[in-house]
């Protein structure tokens, strides 16, 4: 199939999907969808009624008796189809995606290609959720487990990846043969949708999947909802954290993949270029607007005298909007974001950083109205300053110097996230040190962002992740279905000395 012939339509005021229908929303409350870059509209979103939320719910609730049953093969087809039809819309999808987020067409196609990723894995569904076997646990008993799915599962998306956040969650949700309601950013609904809209050619039946769209009153009525069972929550560690608590008192299974300061290590004996284009690149790409960003650099002894090096690279990064070519450094979501980071860079100059590089004030022509803040890098930051302590969400970096592996250690584990952490070394048994002993879900050795592919999953602790499980791999299949115990007994024959057994043992 030819992706231009069969274009996926962009809707203008985004609808809900509710029973397999796309339909308008009755809401008086509706928000403008605004491109970063130029503030041209490009779309309305709904804040959805409760009565719509409940019909959404009930849809994925009656379908749930169906789709529990379809046989795994044809759960997995479905799959097959969406990641087929993600492929051939890939760029389609980009192009809608930076015109709402900002982020570069090229980074747009990975955000993509990474929820591609997790569709993929879902298609080994049939080895994934196999249960265990053994037999003769006592004369004529066999034990087993079924990993059934769990009911109606809900998910909360926040704005950075509206591909690949989304396809963390319902992809793997309904594979296990759950049914879904899916809550997308309201700030970047559009590239979600047309994902959405993929997934319904795919096959998806109708209440399978099921959107509806708003912000705090739709997601505290998911997390209240008795028919919904799990929530899968990414965005901020304030969100997140209200959410886990309010939906873990109505008795749901929740994770919450929250915010983030991931830190890079850079050792003096580390590959001094690799290590430098890696921490530029991470600090600044996506403007700084990815969980796994990089927003401090730990410069470890004589690495400090690489931080010149650093900001004349930085210099060289190319701030515009996403769409235009050779751009590296996009807008922020909206005018308040960017007014946040002026802001915290203020702070940090008042609170006694130095301020190396300022990217505040940046004009990029053709664009002026554009939410853009350039790299910006501060140095001799302390820990107790808002710049430190804070998640910025922009393109800054802060630097602090130490002297010691087992300083930098420390200071990272001291800090309240526990996202991601890269270390630039050569040497092996640094390495091995470290990864033993920092307490971060992801680490990345000369990696400078080491998000999961999906035969792992994503995790995270402290301020990072609540919750056990985390999305897609195997730990998505192990949070979207319940364990069941069977234990059972078949005689061939009636055994002689059967008799009353008034004992908890198997005989
Ligand atoms: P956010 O917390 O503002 O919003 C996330 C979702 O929650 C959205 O769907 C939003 O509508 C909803 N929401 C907003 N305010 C709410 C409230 N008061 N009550 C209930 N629901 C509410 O996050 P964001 O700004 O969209 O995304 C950026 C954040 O997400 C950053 O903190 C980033 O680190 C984090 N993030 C984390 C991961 C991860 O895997 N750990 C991945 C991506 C983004």
């Amino acid at each position: 199939m030819n992706a231009m012939q069969n274009a996926i339509a962009v809707q203008d005021r985004v609808k809900l999907l509710i029973q397999g229908e796309f339909v308008e929303s009755k809401s008086q409350h509706w928000q403008d969808i605004i491109n970063p870059a130029t503030q041209q509209r490009l779309g309305s979103v709904p804040f959805a009624s409760h009565e719509e939320v409940n019909a959404a719910i009930a849809a994925a609730k009656q379908a749930f008796s169906t789709w529990r049953d379809t046989p795994i093969q044809t759960r997995m087809r479905i799959m097959l189809k969406f990641q087929q039809l993600i492929r051939e819309h890939s760029k389609e999808i980009a192009k809608v995606l930076t015109a709402e987020q900002g982020k570069t067409l090229a980074d747009a196609e990975g955000d993509i290609q990474r929820g591609l990723e997790v569709v993929e894995h879902a298609c080994s569904i049939g080895t994934l959720q196999m249960g265990e076997y053994i037999e003769g646990v006592a004369r004529g008993v066999d034990c087993y487990t079924l990993q059934q799915p769990l009911g109606v599962c809900a998910g909360i998306t926040p704005f950075n990846f509206p591909a690949m956040i989304p396809l963390w969650m319902f992809p793997m949700a309904i594979v296990c043969g759950n049914t879904f309601v899916l809550k997308p950013s309201e700030q970047d609904p559009l590239s979600t949708m047309m994902l959405v809209e993929l997934a319904v050619q795919a096959g998806v039946p109708a209440g399978v999947l099921n959107v509806v769209h708003g912000g705090k009153d739709v997601v505290d009525l998911l997390c209240c909802h008795e028919d919904i069972k799990a929530i899968s929550f990414v965005g901020s560690t304030a969100v997140g954290t209200h959410v886990y608590h309010l939906a873990g008192q109505h008795g749901k299974r929740v994770q919450a993949m929250m915010g983030a300061k991931n830190h890079a290590v850079v050792m003096p004996d580390a590959n001094k270029e690799q290590s430098l284009n890696a921490l530029v690149g991470a600090a600044f790409g996506a403007a700084g607007q990815r969980c796994m960003a990089l927003s401090v650099a730990v410069m470890v002894g004589d690495s400090k005298h690489w931080i010149d090096a650093l900001v004349e690279k930085s210099k060289g990064l190319s701030v515009n909007a996403g769409h235009e070519a050779a751009t590296d450094v996009g807008p922020l979501i909206s005018a308040r974001a960017k007014a946040r980071t002026e802001d915290l860079i203020a702070s940090a100059v008042s609170e006694g950083a130095s301020l190396l590089l300022d990217g505040r004030g940046v004009v990029v022509k053709g664009y002026e109205h554009g939410n853009f803040v350039g790299p910006t890098i501060l140095s001799d930051v302390g820990t107790t300053m808002r710049i430190y302590r804070e998640e910025v969400f922009g393109p800054v970096l802060a630097i602090i110097c130490v002297d010691t592996l087992d300083e930098a250690i420390a200071l990272v584990n001291a800090n309240p996230f526990g996202n991601g952490v890269g270390l630039f070394t050569q040497s092996g048994a640094t390495a091995r040190t470290f990864q033993n002993r920092i307490d971060i879900g992801q680490v990345g050795i000369n990696i400078p962002i080491p998000v999961p592919v999906p035969f792992f999953s994503f995790t995270g602790s402290r301020g990072s992740k609540l919750g056990d499980l985390g999305p897609y791999g195997k730990q998505a299949v192990q949070f979207y279905t319940q364990t069941k115990t069977i234990t059972s007994r078949w005689f061939d024959e009636q055994p002689a000395q059967h008799k009353v057994n008034t004992t908890i043992h198997l005989d």
